[in-house]
């Protein structure tokens, strides 16, 4: 079996892709097309002997695959020389279907197809991705790995919304939770780096990029996480509200005119830092409060709270917390909000060593002063890297 796995994770309008060689995790090759059937469109390819960046038209997502494919022939090796073992499709919603990563057929295609309502945005992209990539390598497994299926093991209480029956069982209303794979990834690095079994661990995982979730992990599997049915519900996020009560939504459409469609738009794309800060990237938001912008200094204050308070609600879920794990953009890289998240935590054995958690190391590493109660850990994620693993174990099974 190939140890290279071609990992796509296909929008609306790009491609993002990266061979994977899984024996050392690292990126063989990798690119991004962008703006597929709009004016303007591009491609960026990083090869092993060269790189590509050019304004190219790309019609539709099947020419974006073919543009791919001629660019890495075009920078040294085609993807047959290098004997990809697995195409790796990230798919965001499995909705209550897929706990694992499955192998694709007719059948799973129809069932990701059915489940599409929950993620009108991002599911039709991904299956168009799984179209043309299956008629462009027919001869290689195809892989689906869903964002939404390591949280499958979250109890009743945890993914049951007070709401009516018929909503529940007509509707799938219920939370479901994103990111699960970066979470499966850090979970299982967070337990190398304590030196324990990943099944004795219990762990607050705090994935800050630009979108955002807090997720309670006990002994490896996921019991409660704070997106919901959308990735919409939970923390602060760089476009996104997070949480707010419900009935705004009703309250702006009686009062400003809006249709539920601008309130939706609004609560995803213009929210969040965006909407407080003016700003979605946490760089900006820092460079605005630092020179003494007010909005963003609360922006920064918001966020940091309401990360503080779902790592209490969490440590209350699992009773026992041996780490909180911070990953992704913010998490990895951002020290002051990582300072500012777990501030005033220490009566519950939370908190980081200055000296540590300034520290530039980009490694996996513990940023808590030795012996404390409850390590916090920063936790490089590599999500492209765990789609692969799991493409290459569910195309070895028979
Ligand atoms: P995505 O959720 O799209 O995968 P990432 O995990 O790459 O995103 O996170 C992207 C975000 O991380 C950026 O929008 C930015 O806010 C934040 N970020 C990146 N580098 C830093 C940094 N050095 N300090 C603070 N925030 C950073």
């Amino acid at each position: 079996m190939s140890r290279h796995v071609l990992v796509l994770n296909c929008g609306s309008s790009s491609i993002k892709y990266q061979l994977v060689d899984v024996a050392d995790g690292s990126a063989a090759s990798g690119g991004l097309i962008e703006r597929i059937g709009e004016q303007g469109g591009h491609l960026h390819h990083d090869g092993p002997d060269g790189e590509l960046d050019r304004d190219e038209a790309i019609a539709d997502h099947e020419a974006g695959l073919a543009a791919v494919l001629a660019a890495f022939v075009e920078t040294g090796a085609s993807l047959t020389d290098y004997g990809v073992g697995a195409v790796g499709h990230r798919v965001v919603h499995g909705g209550d279907r897929f706990a694992e990563p499955v192998l694709i057929t007719d059948e799973v295609v129809d069932t990701i197809e059915a489940v599409s309502d929950l993620a009108p945005l991002h599911n039709p992209a991904n299956l168009a991705g799984i179209r043309v990539a299956r008629a462009a390598l027919p001869d290689i497994a195809h892989v689906a790995v869903f964002d939404t299926a390591f949280h499958q093991t979250l109890p009743p209480h945890a993914f049951t919304y007070a709401v009516p029956e018929v909503w529940r069982t007509e509707h799938g209303v219920r939370r479901y939770g994103f990111h699960g794979t970066s979470v499966k990834y850090v979970s299982r690095k967070a337990a190398e780096v304590l030196g324990r079994d990943a099944g004795d661990c219990n762990l607050v995982v705090l994935h800050l990029g630009n979108g955002a979730s807090a997720t309670a992990v006990a002994g490896g599997c996921s019991v409660d996480t704070s997106m919901g049915l959308t990735p919409l519900e939970g923390l602060v996020m760089g476009t996104r509200s997070g949480d707010i009560d419900p009935a705004v939504v009703a309250h702006l459409i009686r009062v400003a005119g809006l249709s539920a469609e601008d309130v939706d738009d609004q609560l995803n794309r213009h929210s969040g830092l965006s909407a407080l800060a003016g700003a979605n990237d946490m760089r900006d938001v820092h460079r605005r409060a630092d020179s003494g912008d007010q909005a963003a200094l609360l922006a920064l204050e918001v966020y940091c709270y309401r990360v503080r308070k779902y790592i209490g609600a969490y440590h209350a879920v699992l009773g026992r917390l041996d780490a909180l794990v911070f990953t992704a953009g913010v998490g990895e890289n951002d020290p002051d909000v990582r300072a500012r998240s777990v501030a005033g935590l220490e009566p519950m054995g939370i908190q980081v060593d200055p000296a540590r958690n300034h520290s530039p190391n980009g490694d996996a590493r513990t940023i808590s002063p030795d012996g404390a109660a409850v390590a916090v850990l920063v936790v490089p994620t590599n999500e492209e890297l765990e789609i692969a693993q799991q493409a290459l174990i569910a195309a070895a099974q028979p």
